[in-house]
């Protein structure tokens, strides 16, 4: 196959991707309007639903703009040789294929970055703010953006230039080296991402003696779990909505709850909130999830080896000279497809799993109050009550209000 029909191959791609995309929010934006199903009535009152379905359809149109002008840009990006030229930028640094690569990325990094930070801005400080979400700051914002970029260069640049450095020195074989570089460095931040990670973003302080830690203490041992270390941590700096998550193994795992749940939950819904994640615990799904992330890492790598020293895969992305990290730019938007199916087969098991863990928190606590604590959830989040099946189907790693509501009932 000669690069040529490569490159179109990639347009045909996004294009389609950008299709599909764009047919769905459309099918999905024309259900606003339907009837809210007669179990959700008392989610909303009839002036904040109008303000949901305002809210929404701002989300709608915003994401048609900025998809349409990123999708424009990654065509003309191709089109125009774009790759070519930050490439020949990069090679006229170093004759070291990692520092080649560190630049190339770094480039494309923050290129991509300096156009879509306007993008998020406006997302967070005129629409999230006009509809009362917002908690940011400015400088809150600015300072969330250079974290994450230090990290990403400090983390994203050491695994890239490990990779590379097993590719010289290993051949096609660097994707078993890579797999388990990938593997110990999710194991670990599954492990520590608590400890970490999130303290640079977010302060977390343990629950206070009381009668919810009491009350969850006491769930928690009932389902015999053992539960150390209750977390809360200060979301509200950023956001009204609401979360509550999990994390860690062993004598690690802890439960972190928003500050925002503990003020608009009352405690009988904390307790179903920690069931539900419980139930998650329980029923093997954090294994599992980390399990079937690993061996889709290692299918994918290993068919990312039998293709990493064609050179029309490099070719394709429209530079002159093949390379292992152009390789890996065509070969990401190549295999993008397969990588969309096993997306949806794990969406689809996520719902599962959501359906499991709703029905251990009704076994083993009760369903009226997890009922209540997600409309109240869905109530802060103004989220989508009436979603097309299609949407939910492509893009949803949770079951939508109603058909959870329905099964807790059953
Ligand atoms: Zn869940």
């Amino acid at each position: 196959m000669n690069s040529s029909i490569l490159f179109y191959t990639i347009i045909t791609i996004l294009s389609i991707q950008f299709l599909l995309e764009t047919i769905l929010d459309y099918l999905n934006s024309k259900r606003y309007q339907d009837p809210v199903p007669s179990e959700l009535n008392d989610v909303f009152e009839a002036s904040e639903y109008e303000k949901s379905q305002r809210y929404k359809k701002t989300n709608y149109k915003f994401g048609m703009i900025t998809s349409t002008f990123s999708f424009l840009l990654s065509i003309g990006f191709l089109i125009f040789g774009g790759f070519e030229w930050i490439d020949s930028m990069a090679r006229g640094i170093s004759e070291n294929p990692i520092i080649i690569a560190l630049v190339f990325f770094g480039i494309i990094m923050i290129g991509s970055d300096l156009l879509s930070t306007p993008l998020s801005y406006y997302h967070t400080f005129v629409i999230e703010e006009k509809f009362g979400f917002n908690k940011s700051t400015r400088k809150l914002f600015f300072l969330d953006k250079l974290k994450g970029w230090l990290m990403t260069i400090i983390l994203g640049g050491g695994i890239l230039a490990l990779v590379i450095w097993f590719f010289q020195w290993a051949g096609t074989s660097f994707w078993i080296y890579t797999w388990g570089v990938i593997a110990l460095f999710s194991i670990f931040m599954n492990m520590f991402y608590s400890k970490l990670i999130v303290p640079l973003f977010n302060k977390q302080t343990p629950l206070e003696d009381g009668t919810l830690k009491e009350k969850l203490e006491t769930y928690a041992k009932n389902v015999g779990f053992e539960l150390k270390n209750i977390f809360v941590i200060d979301g509200s700096k950023r956001s009204t909505k609401a979360n509550a998550y999990f994390s860690g193994f062993g004598k690690q795992k802890r439960v972190t709850l928003y500050d925002t749940l503990i003020n608009d939950l009352d405690e009988d819904e904390i307790v179903a909130v920690l069931a539900h994640e419980v139930g998650h615990y329980k029923r093997k799904h954090i294994i599992f999830n980390l399990f079937a992330s690993l061996m889709l890492t290692g299918i994918t790598l290993f068919i990312l080896s039998i293709f990493i020293n064609n050179p029309q895969v490099s070719l394709a992305i429209g530079v002159s000279q093949p390379s292992f990290h152009a390789a890996l730019i065509g070969f990401g938007i190549l295999y993008s497809p397969i990588s969309e199916i096993t997306g949806l087969i794990m969406n689809y098991l996520s719902r599962k799993f959501e359906y499991e863990a709703d029905n251990y928190a009704k076994d083993t606590f009760a369903a009226m109050p997890l009922v209540s604590s997600l409309k109240k959830l869905s109530k802060n989040s103004l989220s989508n009550l009436t979603p097309h099946p299609a949407y939910v189907f492509m893009h949803y790693s949770h079951p939508p209000l109603i058909s959870r509501i329905r099964n807790l009932k059953e």
